[in-house]
């Protein structure tokens, strides 16, 4: 498209400037893991992204206001694009956890507490905790792991009165998912989300992708069983087989991830399928 300026390319997505300056959020089918774009696609993954995010956007629409503006896109990018607003985005990753697990649970481990949220003794992988925390981390760049942070850190990055806002945003977007994925079926254990600020009035706007597989942790609820890690709808098979024998390949190596063979591909597209079935009820075609 000749008159698409190219903005940024993310791990997943690329953003494209309009000449009227919107710009035009693409989902790739890029996937990545352990901090790497993995060299072979999944299928189909850049609509479900795409359409998650659409569907959420919609039942949070009361809660806060989002970025999407039109679903009007140049035919190539037709289901994987929104045209968005282009924002002013706050440098936190601002995560809402409900359960303990990954890093939260490590840092429990360490100092009883994550991103200094005290929590009760006794929690184990998978635990429910007693309330939402909101568990802030900076934006790390490409290849480099995002950090866990105290809200005393965001206070300072980006204001005392921002910081707030995005605490209590986070956690009442966080919240209002919970309980419709829930009566669905599906836990959401943990969520990242994204906010920028609109300069023409200044307001907190809901941007990026929000609730998909690749920004939440989604765990089928009648299996739930803390002490373990949750069987769960993103990219689990693609980590397990990363780090089994047969990728011949390790994290600590420095070497780029292998090509993942087809069984796996197919299974990562059928989750990422499933789980946007199961939480909007709507059939992906
Ligand atoms: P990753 O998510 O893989 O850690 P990333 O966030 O850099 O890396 P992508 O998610 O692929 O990469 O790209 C999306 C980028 O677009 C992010 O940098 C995000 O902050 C930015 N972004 C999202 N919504 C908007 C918006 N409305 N205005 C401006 N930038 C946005
Ligand atoms: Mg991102």
């Amino acid at each position: 498209m000749a008159d698409l300026r190219h903005v940024y390319s993310g791990k997943v997505r690329d953003l494209f400037a309009l000449p009227d300056g919107r710009l035009l959020f693409v989902a790739s089918d890029r996937i990545s893991a352990y901090d790497h774009v993995l060299p072979t696609p999944i299928p189909d993954k850049g609509r479900v992204l795409t359409l998650l995010s659409l569907w959420w956007f919609e039942q949070l629409a009361d809660v806060v206001p989002n970025h999407v503006l039109s679903l009007d896109v140049p035919a190539e990018f037709a289901g994987r694009a929104m045209v968005c607003e282009r924002l002013d985005m706050f440098p936190v990753e601002c995560v809402a956890r409900g359960y303990l697990t990954g890093s939260g649970l490590v840092e429990y481990h360490e100092s009883g507490a994550v991103c200094g949220v005290p929590l009760p003794a006794g929690l184990v992988d998978g635990s429910r905790l007693p309330e939402a925390v909101f568990t802030p981390a900076t934006k790390a760049a490409v290849g480099e792991h995002d950090e866990n942070v105290s809200f005393e850190v965001v206070a300072a990055t980006v204001g005392a009165a921002e910081a707030a806002d995005l605490r209590r945003l986070t956690l009442e977007v966080y919240r209002r998912a919970e309980a419709v994925a829930r009566a669905r079926g599906i836990i959401v254990a943990d969520t990242k989300l994204e906010f920028g600020r609109r300069a023409a009035d200044g307001a907190i706007v809901l941007a990026d992708e929000v609730l998909t597989p690749d920004s939440s942790r989604f765990w089928p609820a009648d299996a739930w069983e803390p002490g373990h890690p949750q069987p769960s709808f993103d990219k689990q098979y693609v980590r397990d087989w990363l780090t089994s024998p047969a990728s011949g390949w390790s994290r600590s190596s420095g070497q780029p991830p292998p090509p993942l063979p087809d069984d796996v591909v197919e299974r990562t597209r059928a989750k990422y399928v499933e789980a946007y079935e199961r939480i909007t009820g709507r059939r992906f075609e």
